[in-house]
């Protein structure tokens, strides 16, 4: 298979004749495939209350719970292992619903073929390791089982491609990934950023791929899940895999972002799942892809203004202790010609770059003597120079 390099955009590369079995011939049924279930097996009990509640909306083609938790720091609730395959057994055997968990190494990955689980799924952090990838694609050689990818922590399309590509040269055809948002480098609205343009990305280099979605980590906080999961379905993901605990606030991970299942039950009344044959649906998906990339970079915008805001403030006490003016008109004209030259270089209009540089600057000089203002009245101020000095 030809390598994609980063600076490819659509690559034709012998990807797209990738023979990848689609979610509905999985055996599970038809239509966007709904995986449903806890973050975490904690109990027995936990998860069969959990089950029985799912399998009673009829909406839930796969059971999901997390047997081996990658947790970032050690002391949070690792997952109770290899107990738990006897525990999703009786889910299947007491619900009949099929069940699918994360694997996170060869072990894993063979006892779980052992105990006749349905479906397996690498986790973001498994992803971003090729040797991990690889050795758990060693254990699952040739298995006829369905393996979803989710995507890499950071957004990195090839690293994604690469775990897809391993799965796939095992032999393993059932296939689908799994696009549950990237970390975030700033503070965000979501606990893992969509950036839906990669997924779309990665459908058009696969064409053959399902791609579903994880509204839950991606949102993080169960009220942004269902908007979540709308826009997946909009931009007909092939399916969406949902975290659902029975007792949401006592759950031993991802707390937040689990819904109950009433609250899922109400989420699947409510999306709206189009047609996606609709003549205008490749425009509605287009359309919203623009959109959902120009909030993220909306949102992005407000955030490093607001950051930029709290620095001035920091600025007007610093100069305050110094005894030193607010503005000063060197480096104003310094940031002005910088500033603009950036705009010009990038395709901006001078004008309009000069515009926006300059209510950001007066807004900052606006909060820097607001603070100067409060802390000379304060007494907790140097005096300021000279009339007319500036420094
Ligand atoms: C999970 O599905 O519970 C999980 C750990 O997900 P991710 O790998 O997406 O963080
Ligand atoms: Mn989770």
């Amino acid at each position: 298979m030809a390598k994609a390099t980063c600076t490819d955009f659509v690559v034709i590369t012998g990807e797209e004749t990738m023979d990848i079995v689609q979610t509905g011939s999985w055996g599970f049924g038809e239509g966007p495939l709904i995986i449903a279930g806890p973050c975490s097996a904690e109990s027995e009990a936990q998860l069969m209350a959990t089950a029985r509640a799912l399998k009673a909306t009829g909406r839930v083609h796969l059971f999901r719970a997390g047997l081996w938790k990658p947790r970032s720091r050690p002391s949070s609730f690792v997952g109770e292992g290899f107990r738990a395959l006897e525990w999703m057994a009786r889910v299947k055997a007491e619900t009949g619903l099929p069940v699918t968990v994360e694997v996170a190494s060869p072990e894993h990955a063979t006892a779980c073929l052992e105990a006749g689980i349905d479906a397996v799924w690498l986790g973001a952090r498994t992803v971003s390791n090729p040797f991990s990838v690889d050795a758990i694609a060693s254990a699952l050689q040739g298995a006829i089982l369905p393996v979803m990818i989710k995507n890499p922590l950071s957004p990195d399309l090839d690293l994604w491609m690469g775990a897809i590509e391993r799965i796939y040269a095992a032999g393993i055809r059932r296939i689908a990934a799994v696009h549950r948002g990237f970390t975030p480098w700033e503070k965000s609205r979501y606990r893992n950023l969509p950036k839906w343009e990669l997924a779309i990305e990665l459908r058009s280099r696969i064409p053959s791929l399902p791609v579903i979605c994880d509204p839950s980590h991606m949102s993080g906080k169960a009220a942004l899940v269902p908007e979540t999961a709308q826009k997946a379905i909009d931009m007909n993901m092939a399916g969406l895999m949902i975290e659902v605990h029975i007792d949401p606030p006592h759950a031993l991970s991802d707390r937040d972002q689990q819904l109950d299942p009433r609250g899922f039950a109400k989420l699947m009344d409510e999306l709206v799942f189009r047609s996606s044959t609709s003549g205008d649906i490749s425009f509605l998906n287009r359309l919203e892809d623009l959109r959902n990339r120009i909030d993220s970079i909306d949102y992005q915008i407000i955030g490093l203004i607001a950051s930029r805001m709290r620095i001035s403030e920091e600025m007007g006490e610093f100069k305050c202790h110094s005894g030193v003016t607010v503005f000063q008109l060197e480096r104003w004209l310094e940031i002005l010609q910088t500033r603009t030259q950036q705009g010009v270089s990038e395709g901006l209009d001078e004008e309009f770059t000069g515009r926006v540089i300059r209510m950001i600057h007066e807004e900052s000089i606006r909060l820097q003597d607001e603070v100067l203002k409060r802390l000379r009245s304060a007494g907790r101020c140097t005096p300021p120079p000279e009339e007319g000095k500036e420094q």
